[in-house]
């Protein structure tokens, strides 16, 4: 009888425990690639930048924790999936072919996708990379949308080599080495590499604007309660704020 005691006890102490542990619904995963500033990137050991911001936010405002897993930006999409993390934020475009795989939430930003050339570059615009028998070796990050477009539209064509590599900062290196001979990447985090890396500058034409968005596991309930913290964050001014202490508005 006494061992029953003791075991019921032992059983309402384990119980009220878990209760108090409880009190945030758990913790939230965030997929990304800390390669992608001022979306996300490394400051020393810590990863920091606008999507980190708008998650924690999120993640505050619902009661949970939060925490960011860093991978390689060709495997979010496959984490998020494998439910090995509730979202991905990562400066990610919303795109048909992605929407077949993944559900996405509102957009929060926009990007553009440039070129990047060595400052001494022969190539002085979009259009030289279309030129009849270019064949210029283009840098792209692996499975992004610079990486589908110039494949699409100039490999597909026999008009350019395209090398892929699994991060943004990879690419420019390969440009500063003279492994390729320009890099098509997203506006801000080639204004940011083009800021930190001398010789550098961004060809002044436009690709297409793009909607960046997070993307969830399809049929994920989460996403509705993020989509309306996200619209409340957006409203009150949170977000704006966020985004302007990355990307000041110039004057
Ligand atoms: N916006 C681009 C895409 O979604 C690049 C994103 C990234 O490299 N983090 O493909």
């Amino acid at each position: 009888m006494k061992k029953l005691i003791a075991l019921v006890l032992t059983l309402m102490m384990v119980l009220s425990c878990a209760a108090v542990l409880s009190e945030t619904k758990g913790t939230l995963i965030m997929a990304t690639n800390a390669s992608f500033p001022p979306y996300e990137y490394y400051e020393g050991t810590e990863i920091v930048g606008i999507d980190v911001e708008i998650a924690a936010a999120i993640s505050a405002k619902l009661g949970y924790d939060f925490e960011v897993a860093d991978m390689e930006f060709d495997a979010i999409i496959s984490a998020v999936n494998a439910g090995k993390a509730d979202f991905g934020l990562a400066g990610m475009t919303v795109t048909e072919e992605r929407l077949l795989s993944v559900d996405f939430s509102d957009s929060y930003a926009t990007g553009v996708q440039v070129v990047i050339v060595r400052e001494d570059s022969d190539i002085t615009s979009v259009d030289d990379l279309f030129a009849e028998g270019a064949m210029h070796t283009i840098g792209v990050q692996l499975t992004t949308t610079g990486d589908l477009y110039t494949t699409w539209d100039l490999e597909d064509a026999g008009l350019a080599v395209i090398n892929r590599y699994p991060n943004g900062n990879e690419a420019v290196m390969a440009l500063k080495a003279g492994k390729v001979d320009c890099v098509v990447i997203d506006n801000e985090p080639a204004k940011a590499y083009v800021a930190a890396n001398e010789g550098l500058k961004i060809l002044a034409t436009e690709y297409v604007t793009e909607n960046y968005a997070a993307c969830f596991k399809k049929g994920n309930p989460l996403l509705a309660e993020f989509n309306a913290a996200l619209q409340e964050l957006i409203a009150d001014g949170t977000i704006p704020a966020i985004i302007e202490k990355y990307i000041p508005t110039e004057e």
